[in-house]
């Protein structure tokens, strides 16, 4: 071992006085370089985190510096036996006792029958558990009695006989906690998923954790999940900001610098590969598939709707239309969340100019209930070289609110053919489950719920995953080849990446399954208790998966060096790659499982998909598995292994210096060889069938709180308004920040109305609003022009209310820019003003934003003062709502606005046509 390795160890004076260190460390001892975080549910909850903390301080750990010895020793051991074994050992691996306490999964042949109705029932994933002690720290919490679960039974199919024999031996545990006070004036749902995970007022810094010890840090950079931040919070780690990036882990909401991939040091994990918008995008994704069709053939890569990108393919288009009829759906190229979809029937329906990603409209959707659903699954890859893909054992299913009907009078409507729940919960029919237990419930189900209650219905549950898994993993072959490229170029580590995308696929009713989009940076944010119980393992099975290093920071600077010298004396990857006569070089080891061919690099390969395999919690690899060389071995390049998409790529390419390698078949092969010799990785077809289907299950409550709502004192706010309005009058003005907080309020206000009481004047009166400011909020075709679909609806008003809620959420992350550090002369206190908005009702609001806008004759919500296309101000008529009515002539009619005549046309033909698709 180098010295300086020994002198960082033995510097880190790490003692945990929290719990046992081999609760949340594994794969190696602290010190070794295998050692990472584990990461686990049940700490969410500030229950279990206070027990921890008591047990803790009656047993506190004196072993930290017998750890650390152990910790030399064993990575002296480590580093002699890279060079001979690629085999982990039974004290590294989670199979040994550490995996028993952390993941307690149980296989089908372990149980018998009996087992069924008991809490560890086979057919419940349960996971992350802490200790049996943890299930006697029940909650105390209440379940409300809403209304919501009265109508949440609506739903519910045959299915609730077999859920409640399964969770008869369950104790019941609330779904909500008590609700925290606001923080925030700002309260109205907005954004996607928009719960808080827990209150906020909970210990979560997780103070004792090994991380907090280690100094593990995290940096987000353009996402806020507090979900993720949670988790990092109550596991000890330290966000890093700013330009620092000294992360060991970087989680962005967007494809990353080169310049940062580039320079990631060994022990760094970013969430993103390099060029993953080969899958993200919708263009790029169906283009590769498109590839992959023309090359291998259409019977195999028949996984996505046919699909065109306009304006360029629109001849294709009408060709296509003219051998097989519409409808067709048309969706923004760069867009999500629903957002700007339309359903033609004909592609002269279509905007000339719109560019878009049209595809074919499924039109016989697999239906729950009458009710169009689709599906959102989860799926990890941490090495495109070689592949590596796990799915989630569980997802989300997603309902349209209302009932499917073929109609085309219909296809306006976005609560029957789009799933997606940022349209559908602006729905007043929407139902979300209320109950972590309650899987099948409302407008929200889980995947293993669809898979239950299709095998009631005598449906090939079996067949449809294994097609799940067979179009996840030919989407990522049809996309790997210019990942892999990049990743070659750039990314210094083979463990620096891993990604988890969202899939959306829609199932036809003969349960053939259609991939829709992958999402890159799929939503963590939570809408109800089963959403947070999903998410939550979710990411905690992925952060231990992918493996988090626990080095402290000497440990890290020991590393650095290293990786700066190595950087210095080569900037090419490949530089590391091995000799062919490292290859001779022979294992000393005794036992079944080393492989006397394998470079060093290979047995570094194999040793880490070994230990990744064992933390993976309800992760399921279908990729390798025993038989897909078998199956997609055709789809590789037989001399490196990479999945080929171009017909000349192995001439171009990958033209390297290099030593050829295939490493997609050296792991293969000694995962899965049939020479007896080699340890047979448990994931075989039934144990993946067998782990989608149970339902998740987590030892102890994850809370679920409600976003706070304010406590209005409406006699308060009316005080104050007077107050604000005299100001006012006498020459006070609102800031720019004050004027936008006040707006966005007001609108809040407006939007929550439309859902709970739609008022057919002022739907339009916002449409007509939104269409004429444009920018990224863009109404869908049909919705450009109101008067085209004459019945009011609660469909027409959730859309509407949709259009402003996203509208809302781009407005308020603007006026995130306007600060008031101090306050100005002329300009209302910002104190006093605060108060005022803490208890503003909608009119208070009103008669404040029709004063100051009459008064100044600014409309500084919307316009910076020295706008140059800023428009006169108009008169604003006074009385209840004159605000909202004058909205729309605020906003210039010329400029970027959109021109509301112009698809007239179109809504005539539109209107006209009675077709049945
Ligand atoms: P976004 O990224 O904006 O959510 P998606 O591609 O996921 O766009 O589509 C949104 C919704 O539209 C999906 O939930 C699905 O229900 C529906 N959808 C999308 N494409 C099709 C299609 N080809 N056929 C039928 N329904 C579709």
């Amino acid at each position: 071992m180098p010295s300086s390795l020994c002198e960082a160890l033995t510097n880190s004076s790490i003692s945990f006085d929290y719990q046992k260190e081999d609760d949340w460390i594994t794969s190696g001892k602290l010190g070794s370089r295998e050692a990472v975080l584990v990461f686990r549910t049940n700490i969410l909850n500030p229950k279990i985190r206070k027990t921890l903390s008591e047990k803790s301080s009656a047993q506190v750990l004196t072993e930290s510096k017998d750890n650390e010895e152990e910790a030399v020793q064993c990575q002296e051991k480590q580093e002699q036996k890279e060079s001979t074994s690629s085999e982990p050992s039974s004290k590294d691996s989670l199979s040994g006792s550490t995996q028993q306490k952390i993941f307690l999964l149980k296989k089908p042949q372990q149980c018998d029958k009996s087992d069924k109705l008991t809490f560890s029932s086979p057919f419940k994933k349960i996971l992350n558990r802490y200790s049996s002690s943890d299930t006697s720290i029940s909650s105390e919490g209440e379940e409300p009695a809403s209304s919501s679960e009265k109508k949440s039974r609506v739903l519910k199919t045959s299915q609730n006989t077999i859920n409640i024999e399964l969770t008869a031996d369950l104790s019941k545990e609330s779904g909500y906690e008590s609700i925290a006070p606001a923080k925030s004036l700002s309260n109205t749902v907005v954004s996607e998923e928009d719960q808080e995970v827990t209150s906020e007022d909970d210990d979560e810094s997780g103070i004792n954790m090994p991380a907090s010890k280690l100094k593990i840090t995290y940096k987000f950079h353009q996402t806020e999940t507090k979900l993720l931040r949670k988790l990092f919070n109550v596991h000890g780690l330290t966000e890093v900001q700013g330009e620092n990036n000294n992360f060991n882990l970087l989680w962005t909401g967007v494809h990353m610098k080169l310049d940062i991939v580039r320079n990631l040091a060994p022990y760094q994990r970013v969430n993103h590969f390099p060029r993953s918008y080969e899958m993200t995008r919708k263009d790029r994704l169906y283009k590769n598939i498109e590839r992959m069709q023309h090359l291998r053939g259409m019977k195999h890569f028949d996984i996505v709707p046919q699909t065109f990108v306009l304006p360029i393919e629109s001849r294709d288009l009408v060709v296509a239309h003219n051998k097989h009829r519409g409808p067709w759906i048309v969706k923004p190229a760069a867009s999500s969340r629903g957002r700007g979809i339309f359903i033609v029937n004909s592609p002269d329906q279509i905007p000339q100019d719109e560019q878009a990603v049209v595809s074919k409209y499924i039109v016989d959707p697999l239906c729950i209930d009458g009710h169009k659903c689709d599906l959102r699954v989860y799926v990890l890859v941490t090495s495109f070289d070689p592949l590596i893909i796990y799915l989630y054992e569980e997802g989300i299913v997603r309902l349209a609110t209302v009932k499917y009907d073929r109609h085309a009078d219909n296809l306006w409507n976005p609560c029957m053919h789009l799933c997606n729940y940022s349209i559908n919960k602006y729905h007043s029919d929407y139902i979300r489950s209320s109950d972590a237990q309650d899987e099948d419930v409302g407008h929200k189900w889980t995947l293993s719920a669809l898979l239950r209650h299709l095998k009631l219905q005598s449906c090939d549950t079996r067949q449809l995953m294994l097609n799940i898994e067979d179009l996840i993993i030919k989407a990522v072959l049809a996309c790997a080849q210019s990942i892999i490229s990049a990743c070659r170029m750039f990314v210094p580590n083979g463990n620096n990446c891993f990604e988890l995308y969202g899939f959306d696929i829609l199932i036809d009713n003969a349960l053939k399954p259609w991939l829709l989009e992958i999402n890159l940076s799929p939503s963590m944010g939570v809408d109800s208790p089963l959403d947070t119980k999903v998410k939550s393992c979710l990411m905690a099975d992925l952060l231990t998966c992918v493996g988090i290093p626990a080095y402290s920071p000497e440990m890290r600077s020991h590393y650095d060096q290293k990786w700066s010298r190595f950087r210095s004396s080569s900037c090419q990857r490949q530089a590391t790659f091995p000799s062919a006569s490292q290859k001779t070089k022979k294992s000393k080891k005794k036992g079944p499982a080393i492989n006397l061919n394998l470079t060093g690099e290979e047995q570094r390969i194999l040793r880490n998909a070994r230990l990744q395999y064992s933390r993976r919690g309800g992760f399921v690899r279908i990729f390798p598995t025993d038989d897909s060389m078998q199956r997609y071995g055709n789809f590789l390049d037989s001399a490196n292994g990479i999945p080929i998409s171009t017909p000349n790529v192995q001439s171009q390419t990958f033209q390297t210096p290099i030593i050829q390698h295939n490493y997609n078949q050296m792991i293969h092969q000694n995962l899965y060889s049939k020479d007896g010799r080699q340890k047979q990785e448990d994931n075989s077809e039934a144990d993946r069938i067998w782990q989608y289907e149970r339902a998740l299950e987590t030892d102890s409550e994850i809370p679920f709180v409600k976003k706070p709502t304010v406590e209005k004192c409406e006699v308060e706010g009316r005080r104050l308004r007077k107050v604000m309005l005299k100001k006012i009058s006498n020459g006070s003005e609102l800031t720019p920040f004050q004027a936008r907080q006040t707006f966005s309020i007001y609108l809040e206000s407006v939007l929550r109305r439309l859902t709970e009481d739609p008022k057919d004047n002022h739907e339009k009166i916002i449409l007509k609003f939104l269409n004429k400011f444009g920018g990224s909020i863009k109404p869908p075709v049909m919705f450009r022009n109101m008067q085209t679909i004459k019945v009011a609806s609660k469909a027409r008003s959730a859309m509407v209310a949709k259009l402003l809620g996203d509208f809302l959420e781009n407005y308020k992350r603007d006026t995130e820019a306007y600060v008031d550090s101090f306050d100005h002369f002329g300009m209302i206190p910002s104190s006093a003003y605060n108060q005022f908005l803490m208890h503003a009702q909608e009119s208070d609001l009103e008669a404040v934003l029709t004063l100051h806008t009459n008064v100044t004759g600014i409309m500084p919500f919307l316009y910076n003062r020295c706008g140059l296309s800023v428009p006169p101000t108009p008169p604003i008529p006074s009385g209840l709502h004159g605000f909202l009515r004058a909205l729309p002539s605020m906003v210039s009619s010329t400029g970027s606005n959109r021109e509301l005549s112009k698809y007239d046309g179109y809504f005539k033909n539109f209107d006209k046509e009675k077709i049945f698709l």
